[in-house]
């Protein structure tokens, strides 16, 4: 007899991380099993009928979904409050999937301008490809969203924070304002996670995020995920859309992001706390020009980040060095414990020089808009003692 778990809903978010859509096989299982499997198999030809034509639910092809993927997508849906989820195989298909579903030509989209490089290359380069308008405004002046958002919009798209700069956006209000004009808004939500921020409580229509960073949050695998509650945007674009196109999460990667979820709200939290103390430390070393962090009471957003990242600063710090891009090299270059790397989330402290590694596409106008100098670095802060980073980045730094 399987035992009720009709009532997770109601589960606190941690119960919700570690035991939300577990489902157990015939064998009993601890952890969840892997399905690597591409088909399954009928009783009888009328059963695969039924199940082609919808009567009947059941699994039908790992393209659409698999008993993996599908723990993996109900345990994020408890954690977001969503009604729909969907995994990918990796967070840029996630964010193309949830915004071209719902567009067509002639449909205007209005984005902040402060974006993750490939982000910024959907909106700004792909979609108009296609016949579709994009706008850019100043996310964190609420002016340029009101006045962008006066003419008819299909689409909102803004992370908050934003990758590098840590520019912090007013979820509510802006979702306000793009609902008035029509809009659906789609949030990448990958820096602040599902532990600190909830977009869709906050007026969002759909959460995108890179599970590749803190949901595995120890490195090891790609994926990504789309939720939302309009059933309407499900079942007429978005589902055929990933269905046909077939944008698909592994299973075995399914599996890998069920597993980093069990203690992500853990480490989410340990590492914004890592990551406060590391950004306090960096104010008061020498050779640091500015240093980034919405938990910090210099960040210009911080008010509007503490009311809406439940009080955290996220896990990502930015610092501006003297110079330019030969000193934050040598900065780099001299971090003996902290790994240079585009990737975050992980567990490990990473490095990285957005000017000319993950925003290197965009021009240098561009670059300096949205306060990416040759002179910042991006710190992603990890689960290590933080005594032994600081000790890093000051002998670095010196
Ligand atoms: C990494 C990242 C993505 C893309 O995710 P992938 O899993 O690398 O495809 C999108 N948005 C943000 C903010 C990211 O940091």
């Amino acid at each position: 007899m399987s035992k009720d778990k009709t009532n997770s809903k109601n589960w606190r978010s941690a119960t919700k991380m570690v035991r939300g859509g577990t489902r157990r096989s015939g064998f009993d299982e601890t952890s969840e099993a892997i399905f690597l499997t591409s088909g399954y198999v009928y009783e009888t030809a009328e059963e695969a009928e039924s199940a082609f034509k919808g009567e009947l639910e059941r699994f039908i092809y790992s393209r659409y979904h698999n008993p993996t993927v599908a723990m993996f997508e109900e345990r994020m849906a408890l954690l977001e409050g969503a009604g729909f989820c969907f995994g990918t195989s990796s967070g840029m298909a996630a964010v193309y999937a949830a915004l071209a579903s719902g567009l067509k030509a002639g449909d205007r989209i209005v984005s902040a301008r402060a974006l993750f490089g490939s982000c910024h290359y959907i909106v700004a380069e792909e979609l108009p490809r296609f016949g579709i308008e994009t706008e850019f405004v100043d996310g964190t002046d609420l002016e340029q969203w009101r006045t962008a958002l006066s003419k008819p919009a299909a689409a909102v798209f803004l992370e908050t924070p934003s990758n590098p700069a840590l520019e912090v956006i007013d979820i509510a209000a802006v979702s306000e304002l793009a609902h008035g004009a029509g809009a659906r808004v789609v949030i990448d939500n990958v820096f602040a996670t599902p532990v600190l921020q909830k977009p869709l409580q906050l007026g969002a229509d759909v959460v995108v995020y890179s599970a590749t960073k803190h949901i595995d949050g120890q490195g090891r695998t790609m994926g990504g995920v789309v939720l939302t509650n309009d059933k309407d945007y499900v079942e007429d674009l978005l589902m055929p859309f990933l269905r046909h196109t077939g944008p698909s999460l592994s299973p075995f990667n399914a599996w890998t992001l069920l597993k980093g979820l069990e203690t992500i709200d853990l480490r989410v939290r340990r590492m914004s706390e890592n990551a406060l103390k590391v950004a306090g430390a960096l104010e008061s070393i020498g050779g640091v020009k500015r240093v980034i962090y919405p938990g910090l009471a210099s960040h210009p957003q911080h008010a509007l980040a503490m009311s809406q990242m439940d009080n955290c600063g996220s896990t990502i710090v930015a610092f501006n060095v003297a110079g330019g891009r030969d000193d934050a090299f040598k900065v780099l270059n001299g971090l003996n414990i902290i790994d240079i790397s585009n990737n975050l989330g992980d567990a490990k402290s990473m490095v990285t020089h957005p000017a000319t590694t993950t925003h290197r596409r965009l021009s240098d106008e561009e670059r300096a808009e949205i306060g990416i100098g040759d002179g910042l670095i991006r710190l992603s802060v990890g689960l290590e003692d933080t005594d032994d980073l600081i000790e890093d980045l000051t002998q670095a730094l010196k």
